[in-house]
């Protein structure tokens, strides 16, 4: 039985936020995920936009939330070295339709606090953005939208937590409760059980199956999917700013955004589903994000794209946010709804959620020796020639390229395995240094990954997953065995 002051179930962009948020205090906290690795699942495949966001309905909890995070965000960036792009959006009107629209976004932007937004004309825009459609009739300015790195945003936190003293327990997913005279007695993990005096419901897209094991569950959730493209740094036509088309009938309609790392992201789509496990992209899709982008850049290059992938984003029936303590069982926490703003809001969550706890009774007592702050792990590829020289004479493993694509050494690797909260699997390193995110995808490194985690980790590079589940990379080794019978001793393993 492992025994907790507080259990985080999903260690998404909210579930990390509250664990180092709980971090700050005299606390045993632990943090249990289904999935390999931190950085969840809605949170690792979003648009990665910290906006300011100025269209949400005014006075609703989401909103002041979004707000309020912001600057937060700014400052987790400079305390926890995570990549952020400061490059402002574009919301732009092509249609006389849409210009007559501009006031009202202004309207609401200011409804929301939100005052730096500025109304641009077409030249001024056209000054900004040379790409975009000589079609552009008008549009917005909001000069503090940004684009974050959200995997390390996810990782920096959880490594800040873990170093800290909070505990994670990954590749484990709560498969149940036993509940008793309204309280959580225990929660059931492949791991072992666990024992808490405070259940925190951070499932995402999971967290009515969740809240059914809680006993406490009057809501639905469904995944609506998001697909994008990803355009290599080397396209000519590029943009400099966030470019999103005025709100319509059909939504927010879809971002081309500049990356940290100088990609484009360009999507998504919104479609609402049952099926939570379906991450596919389609081609009509995919076909829809192309022709919304062309409108605002008309010579967008495609044929550089170099993936495509889908996220869930966490939609909740009823929506909005929930974030509340249950009337039914003693401790337990639900934060539900989380949609499509839960990676800004998110310190913003993990605030408000900690204080509705320590009013129902947690006792905050702060550490005397909380350290707020990480540096990340030194990426070779930003490195003047003379920068890279040295970092080689420190370390010898930064003279070895693994990834050819993005300019990543052996050393970066390393380090990202043997830092806290570790990564165990090809796709958590790709995460944390960006070995494979280039043009080949990790055509030329992945063995050579493989191989360092084997190494590091002391096991077979058999048993190296891609990432979650039974994503094995390799058979086993060559030999006289054929492919059958080697097939039939895995599943005899
Ligand atoms: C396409 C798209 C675009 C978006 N764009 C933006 C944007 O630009 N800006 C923005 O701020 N937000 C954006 N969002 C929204 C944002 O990504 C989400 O609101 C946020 O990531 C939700 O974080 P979370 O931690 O609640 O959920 P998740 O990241 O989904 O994390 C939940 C975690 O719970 C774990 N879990 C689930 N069930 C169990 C279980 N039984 N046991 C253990 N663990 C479990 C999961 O494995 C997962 O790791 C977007 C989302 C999508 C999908």
């Amino acid at each position: 039985m492992i025994r907790t002051d507080v259990l985080i179930i999903g260690a998404g962009a909210v579930g990390t936020a509250i664990a180092r948020e709980l971090s700050k205090y005299q606390l045993k906290v632990l943090v249990c995920d289904k999935n390999d690795d931190v950085g969840g699942d809605a949170s690792k495949s979003c648009s990665s936009c910290v906006a300011t966001q100025a269209t949400l309905t005014p006075n609703t909890l989401e909103q002041q939330l979004r707000l309020s995070s912001h600057p937060m965000v700014l400052q987790l960036c400079e305390d926890l070295d995570i990549p952020i792009h400061r490059c402002g959006s574009l919301t732009v009107a092509v249609s006389p339709e849409q210009m007559s629209e501009i006031p009202s976004v202004l309207d609401r932007a200011f409804a929301n606090g939100v005052w730096d937004n500025e109304v641009l004309t077409r030249e001024e825009i056209l000054r900004m953005e040379p790409n975009i459609t000589p079609a552009v009739l008008g549009g917005i300015y909001a000069p503090r939208d940004a684009q974050i790195n959200q995997f390390l945003m996810v990782v920096a936190q959880a490594e800040n937590a873990a170093e800290n003293g909070v505990e994670f327990l990954l590749d484990c997913p709560v498969t149940g409760m036993e509940v008793c005279e309204g309280r959580i007695q225990s929660v059931t993990t492949p791991k072992g059980t666990i024992c808490a005096t405070w259940v925190i419901n951070a499932a995402g897209l999971y967290c009515d199956e969740i809240a059914k094991m809680a006993g406490d569950c009057d809501f639905s959730m469904h995944p609506r999917k998001g697909q994008f493209y990803v355009i290599g740094k080397d396209t000519s036509v590029k943009v400099e700013h966030i470019i999103k088309s005025i709100p319509g009938e059909s939504g927010h309609g879809i971002l081309i955004s500049p990356t940290v790392d100088g990609n484009l992201l360009v999507g998504p789509t919104a479609e609402d589903l049952e099926d939570k496990s379906d991450h596919k992209t389609t081609r009509s899709g995919l076909e829809y994000v192309k022709e919304c982008a062309h409108r605002l850049v008309p010579e967008l290059c495609f044929e550089d794209t170099i993936t495509q992938f889908a996220g869930l984003r966490p939609a909740r029936e009823p929506d909005g946010y929930h974030i509340r303590l249950s009337d039914r069982v003693e401790g337990y926490v639900e934060i539900s709804g989380i949609r499509s703003t839960g990676l800004t809001s998110s310190l913003g969550i993990a605030k408000y959620t900690i204080r509705m706890m320590e009013q129902a009774g947690l006792p905050l007592r702060r550490k005397s020796d909380f350290c707020g702050r990480r540096k990340g792990i030194v990426s070779f590829a930003d490195k003047t020639d003379e920068e890279k020289n040295t970092l080689i004479m420190g370390d010898s493993l930064y003279g070895r390229i693994i990834c050819r694509c993005e300019q990543i050494t052996e050393s970066e690797i390393v380090q990202a395995i043997h830092r806290p909260v570790g990564a165990r699997t090809v796709d958590a390193v790709k995460r944390r240094v960006r070995a494979g995110m280039g043009r080949c995808q990790g055509g030329f490194c992945s063995s050579l990954v493989i191989d360092i985690l084997a190494r590091e980790l002391s096991i077979d590079p058999a048993e190296i997953r891609k990432r979650n589940g039974k994503s094995y990379m390799l058979y086993g080794k060559a030999s006289a065995q054929s492919f059958e019978e080697q097939d039939a001793a895995k599943s005899h393993c």
